[in-house]
């Protein structure tokens, strides 16, 4: 068997690395202490892996074609800043594509966790929106911070109805709180 001996954050993309939560993508834009998160995030031992549902592509309102370009000038952001991702990966189905990989199924976790040998006991999900992220986390038995931007808020208040039987182990202002504050 081999060894499990890697540590990842799970990071949704928008709403909590920056941009809104629900908007289209093609208008995301990264937070500015992002960056800072992300690197914190390595120096502390953990790989970045950005999961994001994107049903707009499954619904015929994106491309993947325009996805695809998005994340790639989002990749190219990402290295001309000297910020390590291992991935970016999506979930393009609607709800009623029954996949495995929209969030909070664990389809895309299980795919990294498998790839890059992580141990999801020492891994977290962080999120803005406790049904997907919290939940999640819960599924694959990794630690979630729910983080307040984003859809943050309101997946706490008015929202909170749609995870009400989870709990998040951390609640941080935003992505550099969260990191600040895990180990
Ligand atoms: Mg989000």
């Amino acid at each position: 068997m081999r060894i499990k001996s890697h540590k990842a954050i799970f990071w949704d993309l928008q709403g909590t690395l920056g941009g809104d939560a629900t908007g289209d993508i093609k208008d995301f834009q990264f937070y500015p202490f992002t960056y800072e998160a992300l690197k914190l995030a390595s120096k502390k031992g953990y790989l970045n892996i950005i999961l994001t549902n994107q049903s707009r592509i499954g619904a015929g309102k994106l491309t993947l074609k325009d996805y695809e370009e998005k994340v790639d000038a989002l990749k190219r952001e990402l290295t001309q800043n000297k910020v390590e991702v291992k991935e970016i990966l999506c979930c393009p189905h609607t709800k009623q594509d029954h996949c495995s990989c929209k969030k909070p199924k664990t389809g895309l976790m299980d795919l990294c966790v498998n790839k890059y040998a992580i141990d999801i006991s020492k891994s977290y999900v962080i999120g803005d929106m406790g049904k997907n992220e919290v939940v999640m986390a819960h599924h694959a038995g990794a630690k979630s911070i729910l983080v307040l931007t984003g859809a943050g808020v309101g997946s706490l208040n008015e929202f909170r109805e749609t995870w009400k039987d989870y709990e998040a182990d951390y609640i941080a202002d935003n992505v550099l709180e969260a990191v600040k504050s895990i180990e």
